[in-house]
């Protein structure tokens, strides 16, 4: 019986293992199986060349567990090893500074098992011994039996393996008695061991019998060793493909389409990429793209392989030029990372392409479904952004599919402002903006559906891609002020009347909570509203930006500023204006004539001093000046009000005006009502 210390250079790898790689130690499975399959790919390659002249044989790869006796076992069939071999690969761990390579890299423990020949070592993760049984496939080889208790001590010597291959036996130790459970390896196995192209058999297949889960005579395979990423897209049907993914997703909803990806230069990788139907709760979809290793499931996390919005994507890569050793922020940084990622990206916008050229009509038919994909790529991914820009399509109001350049056709020649500017109508919310679309689309203009998740972006990145475009939210103004084609019409009110409109329309208003108003008088079209809400595009965009940053949330807890636009030119208003100024002109007009001449007073006041401070006397004046005004504007304020409460068709059209956007709630909604009863009563 050889004796020996297992060559690593630091003086004990084992704690280090064991401490390290403490949440993975499931992975312990997967880099035995990994390491049997690859030995049984070993001697097929062999064979084929006919460097191994034997009997095959079956290749399965089966594990084994025995409550009884505490072990787990991994079985081959493959190349087996020798006692020269075992020196050489196992005793002699090709690893130098492990423990400081593994204190640096330990978030990513997990990746660089199997990368750094420390495959087998898992196995101490959780077991307490570790026996290996081999018999080499050369001819006259002798069986091999190594063992190791977990200290860098092992003692090898001759086994009794009769048949070619190798047992890794497991002592599972104490705290990791959950690996013998044949349940729990089944589902390990299934995750890791999945797609790997030697048959992996776990236990038997179980059925129901006489109350109870009994083992049959069958074995249970826990893997398909041919996936369907591996075969040629000529080779497989769309039922192939749904078939695949409902393997890898049971019980979802059937993607929309996929794509196969197949390069081996200047990298090698494979996989099929599904999209799935994307509603707007796209978050709870992360993480679920499965990332493999020849076959070996890695992760399925894929953050930094693929671009962040690929990852609303499902299914499958395999690429052995993954770097998996590296953390996170460097595989980002990567050279062959990138260029992977970069060719994900570019197939994709290329197979959206194609199939927005096969079949037009179906692929408006999915747009609803992936429009939050590519809009996302777009906002993320300059590349793609461009590549969408010949795919992309807006949808307006009526349900209509446009390109881009469809889109400018259709209203370039009507939505041209008088500055040149082609302006983009846009409603984000059909219903609530019912009226304004119906005003714009009477005047001859079209409106967009801009309703999703990240279209307050989009409208953004819109403008900065296509030049001399505007986009403006159908209630950002009047219809006519929405495309300005010449000068605004003066509303022509003298100082008086604005004063006491502005003060009369603006009463109602102030009850409305989170939300501010400025009045604003336009003559409009006799025929226009008497009143119309609109939110100004700047201001608004602005507030919904911010509040989407963080630590700006405070922006979004700003009121809401709308403008109350009247119509001068209203029938209704003239008659409300020509009231009003009849009943509070011989009032309004003294007060506002004082309010002036005081005002200038006291500007006069603070010209003569000119730089230099007010005199005591000066100052005193001044003062007395500015509450001459203020008492003035009470007074006006005062008459105005009360005049008001005479006149509830000031009020009733300003909630007409409230309710048409939802402003109008609580208790001046209860008002409105009761004074709506009233006015119908007294006709
Ligand atoms: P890696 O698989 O990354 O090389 P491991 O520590 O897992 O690192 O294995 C070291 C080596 O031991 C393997 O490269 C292989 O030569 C040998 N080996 C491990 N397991 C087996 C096996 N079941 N059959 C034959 N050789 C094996």
């Amino acid at each position: 019986m050889q004796k020996g210390t297992i060559g690593v250079t630091t003086e004990n790898i084992f704690p280090v293992i064991k401490k390290f790689l403490y949440s993975d130690h499931e992975i312990f499975l997967r880099e035995l199986v990994s390491n049997a399959v690859d030995a049984s790919q070993k001697l097929r390659t062999l064979a084929s060349f006919g460097d191994f002249k034997g009997e095959v044989g079956d290749l399965d790869v089966r594990v084994t567990v025995d409550k009884e006796a505490g072990t787990l076992t991994v079985s081959d069939h493959g190349i087996g090893m020798d006692a020269a071999d075992v020196e050489k690969y196992i005793n002699q761990i090709a690893f130098s500074g492990a423990e400081d390579f593994l204190n640096k890299y330990k978030d990513t423990a997990n990746s660089i098992i199997g990368h750094f020949g420390l495959g087998f070592y898992s196995a101490f993760m959780v077991a307490e011994k570790v026996v290996i049984n081999s018999l080499s496939y050369k001819e006259g080889a002798e069986p091999v039996r190594w063992e190791c208790d977990g200290s860098p001590e092992y003692s090898m010597g001759k086994g009794d393996r009769t048949e070619r291959g190798t047992d890794i036996i497991l002592y599972i130790d104490k705290e990791s008695t959950e690996f013998l459970d044949q349940q729990r390896v089944d589902m390990l196995l299934r995750k890791y061991c999945r797609f790997l192209p030697i048959p992996v058999i776990s236990g038997k297949e179980r059925e129901w019998k006489d109350g109870e889960w009994k083992d049959t005579e069958r074995d249970l395979v826990v893997n398909s060793t041919e996936p369907q990423w591996m075969k040629k897209p000529a080779d497989l049907t769309d039922a192939d493909y749904l078939k695949f993914y409902q393997d890898l997703y049971p019980g979802e909803e059937e993607p929309l389409f996929w794509i196969h990806l197949n390069v081996d230069f200047p990298f090698t990788l494979t996989g099929i990429l599904y999209f799935p139907k994307i509603k707007n709760n796209f978050d709870i979809n992360r993480n679920r793209i499965q990332l493999y290793c020849n076959q070996v499931y890695v992760t399925d996390s894929v953050e930094g392989v693929v671009p962040e919005f690929m990852q609303l994507l499902q299914g499958v890569i395999d690429s052995p030029d993954i770097p998996l050793n590296v953390s996170r922020s460097y595989l980002q940084a990567d050279s062959a990372v990138k260029k992977i990622s970069g060719y994900i990206t570019k197939k994709v916008a290329a197979r959206l392409d194609e199939l927005f050229r096969a079949d037009r009509a179906a692929f408006e038919k999915k747009w609803d479904d992936i429009r939050i994909f590519i809009v996302y790529g777009m906002l993320t991914d300059e590349k793609f952004c461009d590549a969408a820009m010949k795919f992309l399509l807006l949808r307006d109001t009526e349900g209509r599919y446009f390109t881009l350049d469809e889109y400018k056709t259709l209203v370039e020649a009507s939505q041209t402002n008088a500055d040149g500017k082609i302006v983009y109508l846009y409603a984000t919310d059909p219903t609530a903006q019912y009226n304004y679309i119906k005003a714009a689309n009477d005047k001859g203009y079209n409106v967009l559906l801009l309703d999703g998740q990240l279209d307050n972006h989009f409208v953004g990145l819109l403008e900065r891609k296509l030049e001399n475009t505007e986009l403006v939210r159908v209630d950002s103004d009047v219809v006519d002020n929405l495309i300005r084609k010449s000068d605004r019409r003066s509303a022509g009110l003298t100082p008086v009347e604005t004063a006491i409109l502005s003060r009369l329309f603006e009463a109602d208003t102030r009850k409305v909570e989170k939300a501010s108003f400025t009045v604003q008088f336009e003559a409009l079209a006799p025929t226009d509203q008497p009143i119309v809400l609109t939110q100004n595009e700047y201001m608004r965009r602005m507030k919904e930006m911010a509040a989407l940053q963080p630590g700006m949330s405070f922006y979004g807890e700003l009121p809401d500023n709308y403008q109350l636009v009247v119509n001068t030119e209203h029938p209704l208003v003239k008659s409300i204006k020509e009231q009003a100024d009849k009943e509070l002109e011989s009032t309004v007009k003294p007060l506002l004539d004082t309010i002036d001449q005081k005002n200038a007073e006291a500007d006069k006041i603070r010209k003569d001093a000119g730089d230099k401070a007010l005199s005591a006397e000066d100052e005193q004046k001044v003062k007395d000046l500015e509450k001459e005004v203020a008492d003035a504007r009470a007074s006006q304020s005062e008459a105005i009000d009360a005049y008001a409460r005479k006149a509830p068709e000031v009020s009733q059209l300003v909630d007409l005006a409230l309710l048409g956007n939802g402003l109008l709630r609580g208790q001046q909604l209860a008002d409105f009502i009761a004074r709506s009863v009233e006015m119908m009563e007294k006709k």
